[in-house]
């Protein structure tokens, strides 16, 4: 039963049930409405109180039934009753109320809420607007101002707020409890949301709201079509607007970028322990070492002092010490600046991690995870160490970013307890966590990487052991595409400016300035050995390095960076770039923004096709988590394998062959795009 309904003397319950999340799908509307008609039926209520089942009152609409037709019973119908109903509805939330779950909550004609609870309209996020009412309650109830807020951004407000706002009535520990007995009076007389005077316009609102949701959510439409919406409840007659804003949720949730922004939606959902190892014991995460205590190590072990009660963080000596301790202290700090944690948080998780140069201090740890040097050598070594420290079972993990953990393995007794966990930088920010199975890798180490991945938020991929996994290879292939387009006729900025266009926050010559070119550059180096003499290779971010260019940390990158600010246009680069292309007897051409974009995009799809055909990734989206979530390609794109299903095998195929005649090493197809080229498949569909 979705919906359950019963009265106690005056009062009738209704009670939403459908878990995890109470999705409202056709069950819920469809049991609301039957709760409506029994309601209607009974004689001598006095109230009704709303509630949902479970964690929450309601997260949102069903977002499976946005690929098909709209099935009666429809929502905006249900919520017209129930605000017509003699008999007033009383919405009582806890946990969330968030999309058609605030729609049907700003339908009851009063509002509790439990505190903690997040109310908010989403909808954006997801690429669409509204579709029951939420544009034109929500700026009657709490004025356009606030609707705008939460409307155009898709960001959710507290019980807190929400009071001061007057979206609830009343905060109560137990809603329900509440709801059955507050005073209604003490309001005087309620119209239904719908009825109130239409909102003030306000030319300025607006307009500051459709700037701030330019820059939050870039490129994207459904914010902008959300507040034409808000923005008519201020003009027209509740009905009116009524019927364009279902029209416009109708047509929006067909385009792309809806479809895009929802199949990255359920990727994300979907990211999880994979059922084959579902059944498999993780290592338990109490005590955790962390090997190395610089940027990622200091990042890693604050993140995971959340959740573990002991973070031993090893460091060479005891300078080494003094640095980690310093990284974690500057990492609490921003935190607690940010209001991300509080006073007592910040004090309880520094008081758990205990830098230390002494190995014998993490003896009692199930899990460690390296993030020394990115040198063979100096991993072999920490390993060698920690076998010896760590009890037998313990869960040994590197967070190398290329190296081969089949070789680092193979010093190991038992090279099953390694597993490759790639965390991204900032490490206790971003989202993306690559698990790279190794070949001996055990079950019970890959459930402890899902395991913490889960518990630390993250959105784990399973990779497979490459040179770079997933997102560094396709990222190396970016950079190549991008360095022969520099050589042959384009600069930074105008390369930087199309990926921008194209809906990168930066191109790639900013990101390399941001984190350094010299980690590129030992990279290039470890590969020199390994790479056809016959493969074009470009020397113009060796030179950079040399010339001690390393980006925004020496002031002077691709960009310069005069007093800390920049980026700012560098002329001696396009000399550099000159000088270069006049060495290499490179007759320099001219390239626009979109020959640009489509042959760093090609580059990437291409790589990304055999990453997929190797089995490195287990699908295609596996690579959009890693592309979205990790490397910034735009998410209302849907990741870049749902763009290359976008532009098609076909064309793809017929695009590089035609570049081929350039240079055939570096646009040779992947044999994974003629294949789905031949059997008629998308990206999407292929399986190993
Ligand atoms: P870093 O130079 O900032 O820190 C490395 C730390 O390890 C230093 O503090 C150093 O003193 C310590 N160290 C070196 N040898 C050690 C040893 N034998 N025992 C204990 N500590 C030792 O480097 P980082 O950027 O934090 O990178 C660490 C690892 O994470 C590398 O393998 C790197 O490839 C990987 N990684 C880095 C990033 C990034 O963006 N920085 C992202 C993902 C993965």
């Amino acid at each position: 039963m979705a919906v359950t309904f019963s009265r106690d003397e005056q009062i009738a319950f209704v009670e939403i049930d459908n878990a995890p999340v109470n999705a409202i799908g056709v069950a819920i509307r469809q049991g609301l409405l039957e709760a409506i008609d029994w309601i209607e039926g009974q004689g001598g209520l006095e109230r009704v109180v709303l509630f949902g089942k479970g964690r929450v009152f309601a997260a949102g609409a069903d977002v499976k039934e946005f690929d098909v037709a709209p099935i009666e019973p429809h929502l905006p119908d249900i919520l017209s009753r129930i605000e017509a109903c003699e008999i007033p509805w009383i919405g009582a939330a806890h946990g969330v109320a968030l999309g058609a779950g605030l729609e049907l909550f700003l339908a009851c004609r009063y509002r509790i809420s439990a505190p903690g609870t997040q109310l908010g309209s989403p909808e954006v996020i997801l690429g669409v607007v509204p579709g029951a009412g939420a544009t034109q309650r929500l700026p009657r109830l709490v004025g356009l101002e606030q609707a705008l807020k939460m409307i155009s951004i898709g960001k959710p407000v507290s019980a807190r707020e929400a009071l001061e706002n007057g979206l609830v009535d009343e905060v109560a520990e137990d809603a329900v409890s509440h709801a059955q007995t507050f005073d209604l009076a003490k309001f005087g007389k309620r119209v239904a949301v719908s009825r109130l005077p239409n909102p003030e316009a306000n030319v300025e609102a607006i307009k500051f709201a459709r700037s701030a949701a330019a820059k939050r959510l870039k490129n994207q439409t459904a914010p902008q079509k959300a507040i034409d919406l808000v923005e008519l409840a201020t003009e027209l007659p509740f009905e009116e607007a009524m019927k364009r804003e279902r029209d416009c949720f109708l047509q929006i949730r067909e385009g792309a970028e809806a479809k895009a922004l929802r199949h990255i939606f359920f990727a994300e959902r979907g990211a999880r322990i994979p059922k084959w190892l579902g059944k498999t014991e993780s290592e338990q995460l109490a005590s955790v070492v962390i090997v190395g205590g610089g940027t990622m190590g200091a990042a890693i072990a604050y993140a995971i002092s959340a959740i573990a009660k002991k973070i031993t963080l090893i460091e060479t000596d005891e300078d080494g010490v003094l640095r980690a301790n310093e990284n974690v202290n500057r990492i609490v700090q921003a935190s607690l600046k940010r209001g991300l944690i509080s006073k007592s948080q910040a004090e309880q998780r520094s008081s758990i991690i205990q830098a230390t140069a002494d190995y014998s201090k993490a003896g009692d740890a199930n899990l460690a995870i390296e993030a020394a040097f990115e040198s063979m050598e100096v991993k072999k070594t920490v390993f060698l160490a920690l076998e010896k420290a760590l009890p037998k079972q313990a869960i040994l993990a590197t967070n190398t970013s290329y190296l081969d953990i089949d070789k680092i393995a193979e010093i190991l007794k038992n090279p099953s307890r390694l597993v490759g966990l790639h965390f991204f930088a900032p490490a206790h920010i971003m989202k993306l966590l690559e698990i790279v199975r190794g070949e001996k890798t055990s079950d019970v180490a890959l459930a402890t990487g899902y395991d913490l991945a889960r518990k630390l938020g993250k959105i784990p991929v399973l990779a497979g052991v490459c040179d770079g996994f997933i997102g560094n290879r396709i990222l190396a292939r970016y950079r190549e595409a991008a360095d022969i387009l520099l050589m042959d006729g384009t600069n930074p900025w105008e390369l930087d400016e199309a990926m921008v266009e194209f809906g990168y926050a930066m191109g790639p010559y900013e990101a390399q300035d941001l984190s350094g070119l010299d980690i590129a550059f030992a990279n290039r180096k470890r590969l020199a050995p390994m790479r056809d003499p016959n493969r074009r290779y470009i020397l113009i971010s060796d030179r950079m390095v040399e010339e001690g260019r390393l980006g925004r940390k020496t002031g002077v990158g691709w960009y310069r960076y005069p007093g800390g600010s920049g980026p700012v246009i560098d002329p001696l680069i396009e000399d550099l770039i000159r000088e270069e292309a006049y060495f290499a007897k490179v007759e320099r051409g001219e390239y626009d923004a979109p020959e640009i974009k489509r042959r760093l995009l090609l580059a990437m799809i291409n790589e990304a096709a055999e990453i997929l055909h190797e089995g490195i990734a287990q699908s295609a989206s596996d690579i959009d988590l890693v592309t979205v979530s990790g490397y910034g390609f735009p998410r209302w794109r849907g990741g870049l394998m749902h763009y290359a299903d976008q532009l098609g095998a076909s064309a793809i195929l017929k695009q590089l062959e035609e570049l081929s005649d350039e240079d055939p090493l570096m646009w040779k197809p992947s044999s994974l795009i003629i294949k789905c080229v031949n059997e008629g498949i998308r990206f999407s569909e292929y399986q190993k």
